[in-house]
């Protein structure tokens, strides 16, 4: 198998789930990423076997490269001219098609809910908890290994808390989500449901935001993650908006603080993703606003390539120590931009071995 893309330059990926809502974003955010280039599309049998432009709903608001357009759509089967995947598969096939590639020595970056609570599979965050990515080392696929992206409404839901853990500790947190209409894939909701509506349950959602803040917080040591251990409670809603989930957090910190200091532990607020310069990485991961009604979604989503999380109205809570809103793209750091991020960050650590990446 030639592992070198047509370039030689950059690393071949291939994207699993290449038809979908995640996978276009995938397609738009690789189409000039300087360290890969896409040299597999795969989705279902249905899809398989006919040229995207002729498959693919596309509905990303950039055209579709044209070298994508005329690509063959192939079979999820692990005989893809790559050896890095970016799978965006709808979760009732993820599970067995990522374990799948990781068995055949791919290296898997997931967005499917499938493995993230694996005790020996990273939920990383590269700002957070990249120290995580040792837990690679306990898979046993051989050069293969499968690393999630969190739920895409946990993504910036932990952002936010992570310089509040580590400044203050957390006592306990509530979250109401207002999520977009991306996050429920294509076609997703149907429009005679969401439009002049809300509705107050999404599927699965407040069970992830419950759990995975808890393991991604956690503290990794002798090859394992101890949970963090706060209290969490969410609620989920659907609303109709396009791109972008905004939530609404109280929290209870463990040391008594100043607005002033939460602030700051946001505005000073890296991690390696900034250290190293990947090509994805905010340049601020958070941005805190005093305007008083932002974030707003249409206004903020795109931040800083769409990978930062916007803050605003933080303030006491009555019954909670603070409450804040925050705001983060569900497709791009909530999915495809994260998985990106997390690949960008394993070949800079060299837990991807490649001697074809360019500094
Ligand atoms: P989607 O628009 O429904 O796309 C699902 C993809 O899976 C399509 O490419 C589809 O291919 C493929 N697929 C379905 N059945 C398959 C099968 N039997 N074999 C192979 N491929 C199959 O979903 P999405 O919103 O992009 O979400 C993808 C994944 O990312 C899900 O696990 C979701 O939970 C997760 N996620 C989504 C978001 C978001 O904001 N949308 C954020 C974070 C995580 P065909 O077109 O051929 O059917």
């Amino acid at each position: 198998m030639n592992l070198k893309a047509k370039s030689g330059e950059k690393l071949p990926v291939g994207i699993l789930g290449a038809t979908g809502s995640v996978g276009q974003k995938f397609i738009q955010l690789l189409a000039n990423h300087p360290w890969f280039e896409i040299t597999a599309l795969a989705a279902s049998e249905r899809s398989s076997g006919r040229a995207y432009k002729d498959v693919a709903n596309w509905f990303m608001r950039t055209p579709i490269p044209e070298h994508i357009a005329r690509m063959e759509i192939r079979q999820c089967h692990p005989d893809l001219p790559c050896k890095i995947v970016f799978s965006g598969l709808d979760a009732s096939v993820a599970g067995e098609i990522e374990t799948d590639f990781a068995r055949a020595g791919y290296v898997v970056l997931s967005n499917a809910r499938n493995h993230r609570m694996d005790s020996d599979v990273p939920l990383l965050i590269p700002e957070v908890n990249s120290a995580h990515l040792e837990l690679v080392h306990r898979q046993n696929f051989g050069k293969g290994m499968i690393v999630t992206n969190p739920n895409c409404s946990v993504i910036g839901f932990v952002m936010a808390l992570k310089p509040l853990a580590d400044q203050f500790g957390i006592e306990a947190a509530h979250v109401v989500t207002l999520q977009a209409l991306s996050g429920a894939g294509y076609p997703g909701v149907a429009s005679l449901d969401i439009l002049d509506n809300v509705i107050p349950f999404i599927s699965g959602e407040e069970g992830k935001i419950e759990s995975e803040p808890l393991k991604i917080l956690g503290e990794y040591g002798n090859g394992a993650v101890r949970n963090a251990d706060f209290k969490l409670s969410a609620h989920c809603n659907r609303v109709a908006v396009i791109d972008g989930h905004l939530e609404c957090v109280s929290v209870t910190l463990k040391k008594k603080t100043t607005t002033d200091a939460i602030k700051s532990a946001w505005r000073h607020f890296s991690g390696e993703p900034q250290q190293f310069a990947l090509p994805l990485a905010p340049l601020q991961p958070i941005h805190y606003f005093e305007e008083t009604n932002f974030p707003q979604p249409k206004l903020h989503r795109d931040l800083d390539k769409g990978m930062a999380v916007s803050i605003g109205r933080l303030r006491p809570c009555t019954i909670f120590d603070y409450k804040f809103v925050l705001l983060s793209h569900n497709t791009i750091r909530g999915a495809a931009g994260g998985a990106i991020l997390n690949a960008e960050l394993m070949l800079k650590k060299g837990i991807i071995k490649s001697d074809s990446l360019k500094d």
